[in-house]
């Protein structure tokens, strides 16, 4: 959520810091804006709206000759976007310029406390008491009123500081969102995120939270919050910047749904050695595990909806109690846990927040934690005591597909691991199990040849209201994600439910033309299912499902069927959920919606 970068060395900021934001344009914004050091003074550019606009206002950077700055991509918290509200954000004499990703929970109390003393607030943010108060902290160590003012500032930020009186460093911090540090040479960086500096180093610094670093274009000093120096191991990125390229595809997402065999290749390769998983990466004894009461799945979204799967996996392999819950929910309402509880974290970035604050809380209460992130070095794999890496690679799009998808193989292998700990699956199974999956890549890719039958379903159906996706068990978990890829990318309504529950009050909506997607992949469940496909049917529903090549009884009752390769019920959601990203796609192109950047959307939710 948001992008920050900052640049000091000997090339023109302004295109940097520009190309930089771009990099980010994914994280999803509403205005934009830099500030550099031009001409004795700072200088603030800054717009509502895409960051092509605030490149056309100082026609690409290139005209500005300054060598040292800070650019900003907002997404409004407090405030409306609007240019006054866009960031940077100036003191009033116009010497210190903020750029601030998080949220500033007691700015009220510190702006009344400003006002008193005279200071005049422009905007309506919570960030421009920031730059207020480290101009009243001044006292001619510009560094010293940045650590000053941090003490004062309650809630989370990521921070990019530039002062008039120090024209060649700048000032970064953050607590609770994230900020890296790129060493260049003659020249260093910050930003939200690798992708946007990966072009000019791959020698990156992970800030620690309450770290404050002190930036000029041949040195990089990183102080703890009492203003000891810390020494910080430089972390080398190994990926290409083409990972965060379109590479030929017409949207991120299309080109990331196509990744999705390779990534789950990758991530099954992470965690399997031949018949085996691989215990290396995952440090449960069975000793361990058995004390183990209960399990916790907690995330939020997406990587909420792949916890679903996982808990009926899980339960199901191992016979250990799983609850699943979306962070925001869990960290306030007292969760009964303890030392006899496992705690599963997912997240994409690593740094969603409610995610972040539940861990804590979980650890806290003395249960151990285990995390399944896609960013190497982000605040939850930190703090995890085990940590399952995701081999997506960058994920750009907003809506996630392929980053859920390595959740689930993940969530798989960790099922199968603690079957195998806990003597609930014989060697033979493990062995079976582990080739199914290893089958999965090539099922995925022949879920991707039959795009054209989504496409054209789609294609008749883009003017939907209304969309329902049902399904029983492990579907009913891929319904859940199914909807909200739909309602996140085409703005369409829909729902998800449990087949079962229809009856009970839902399909008083159905009517003639509704249309209702049917997950059917779970053998025990097919008669069920069919029963509620001629349920909605017989009330004028337009269905598609899902289902395995062999359920020949569902293609009898269903419009339009798209099938996956014949694969057994527990392992199908792996395959099943490129079709329904595949349909929610289709939806978002027809409907000429902004499929990779969706209204209102960001990407890394660093905001609670
Ligand atoms: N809370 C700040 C604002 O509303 C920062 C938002 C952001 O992270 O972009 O301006």
């Amino acid at each position: 959520m948001c992008g920050i970068v900052g640049y000091v060395g000997e090339r023109k900021a302004a295109p940097i810091l520009l190309s930089g934001l771009s990099k980010l344009e994914y994280r999803g914004y509403d205005s934009a804006g830099i500030a550099v050091y031009e001409k004795d003074r700072l200088q603030v550019i800054k717009t509502k709206g895409r960051l092509k606009a605030l490149s056309d206002m100082i026609d690409g950077g290139k005209n500005m000759s300054s060598t040292m700055g800070i650019g900003h991509t907002r997404w409004a918290t407090h405030g409306e976007p609007n240019d006054i509200n866009s960031h940077p954000h100036l003191s009033q004499s116009s010497e210190i310029a903020v750029v601030h990703n998080g949220i500033i929970e007691n700015y009220i109390s510190l702006k009344e406390f400003l006002v008193e003393k005279g200071v005049k607030f422009l905007s309506e943010t919570d960030t421009e008491v920031i730059a207020q108060l480290i101009e009243y902290n001044y006292r001619g160590d510009i560094v010293e009123a940045v650590m000053e003012t941090l003490k004062d500032l309650k809630g989370s930020y990521a921070l990019g500081v530039i002062s008039r009186h120090n024209p060649e460093m700048f000032i970064a911090a953050r607590k609770d969102s994230p900020l890296i540090i790129g060493a260049g040479k003659n020249e260093n960086f910050i930003a939200s995120d690798i992708p946007a500096i990966l072009e000019y180093t791959r020698d990156i610094y992970i800030l620690e939270d309450k770290e404050v670093a002190v930036l000029t274009k041949d040195s990089i000093k990183i102080y703890n919050e009492y203003g000891q120096m810390v020494n910080k191991k430089i972390f080398h990125v190994d990926w290409d910047v083409d990972a965060a390229e379109k590479g030929g595809f017409e949207h991120f997402m299309m080109k990331e749904i196509f990744e999705e065999p390779k990534v789950v290749k990758d991530t099954f390769n992470s965690r399997i050695n031949g018949d085996l998983l691989k215990q290396d990466s995952l440090s449960f004894t069975a000793e361990q595990l058995n004390k183990i009461e209960k399990i916790f799945i907690v995330a939020c979204g997406t990587a909420y909806h792949a916890g679903i799967v996982g808990k009926y996996l899980i339960e199901d392999l191992s016979g250990i109690p799983v609850e699943t819950d979306v962070a925001s929910e869990f960290r306030y309402r007292n969760p009964i846990i303890n030392e006899k509880c496992l705690t599963i974290i997912i997240s994409q970035s690593g740094e969603t927040i409610d995610t972040l604050f539940a861990l804590r809380e979980a650890k806290s209460r003395g249960s151990k934690i285990l995390s399944i992130v896609n960013v190497v070095g982000s605040s939850i794999a930190r703090e995890s005591d085990s940590v399952i890496y995701t081999l997506a690679g960058p994920e750009i799009a907003v809506a996630s597909t392929k980053a859920y998808n390595t959740q689930l193989a993940a969530l798989y292998t960790i099922a199968l691991d603690f079957a195998n700990k806990k003597n609930r699956i014989n060697s033979e199974e493990l062995k079976e199990k582990i080739n199914t999956l290893k089958e999965i890549p090539g099922q995925i890719e022949k879920v991707l040849e039959k795009r054209e039958g989504i496409q054209k379903f789609a294609a008749n159906h883009y003017n939907a209201k209304s969309v329902f996706f049902i399904g029983r068990g492990l579907d009913y978990a891929l319904a859940m994600e199914g909807s909200l890829k739909l309602k996140e990318i085409s703005y369409i309504h829909s729902e998800a439910y449990a087949g079962g529950e229809l009856k009970h009050g839902t399909i008083a909506l159905i009517e003639k033309g509704t249309l209702v997607l049917c997950s059917v992949t779970q053998d025990a469940l097919i008669e069920k299912m069919v029963s509620n496909i001629r349920e909605v049917k017989s009330r004028g529903a337009v269905v598609m499902a899902i289902t395995q090549e062999k359920n020949k009884l569902v293609e009898s009752v269903a419009d339009t069927v798209i099938n996956i390769p014949d694969i057994s019920s527990m392992f199908a959601p792996l395959t099943a959920a490129t079709v329904m990203q595949l349909f929610a796609y289709y939806m978002s192109v027809l409907k000429g919606c902004d499929v990779d950047k969706p209204r209102n959307l960001a990407k890394s939710v660093t905001v609670e």
